[in-house]
């Protein structure tokens, strides 16, 4: 898609940040590894959210210019088993330091 990165400005969210829905594919998860979902919870996200939609954006960090998700990996996978190109996100800009502190 020439690698646009921005789909679709959903607006404010609380907290600062700005809710985008973002390709899943451009969303880096460098915490994948070390935990790991409860298949339960992934099920019960994937039925309610083909029914009603993701209700709460995920987080992410915004460092210069690339994506990452520490947090939501259930909405996260559930998405990605459901098929689904994008997911909402809340996107929280920060520096590398701060990137670092998350990776740790
Ligand atoms: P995660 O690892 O994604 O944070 P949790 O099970 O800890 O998984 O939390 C699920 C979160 O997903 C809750 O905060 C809930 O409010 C949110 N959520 C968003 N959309 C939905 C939906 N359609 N159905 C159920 N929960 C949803």
């Amino acid at each position: 898609n020439g690698g646009f990165r921005l789909v679709r400005v959903e607006g404010r969210g609380r907290a600062g940040g700005r809710v985008i829905e973002l390709r899943l594919t451009e969303i880096r998860r460098p915490l994948r590894r070390v935990r790991q979902n409860d298949p339960e919870k992934v099920k019960m996200l994937m039925e309610s959210i083909s029914k009603i939609g993701l209700q709460v954006p995920i987080d992410v960090l915004e460092v210069e210019g690339k994506y990452y998700g520490f947090s939501g990996c259930h909405r996260f996978e559930a998405h990605i088993r459901l098929g689904l190109p994008t997911i909402r996100c809340k996107v929280h800009k920060a520096s590398k330091a701060i990137l670092r502190l998350h990776m740790m």
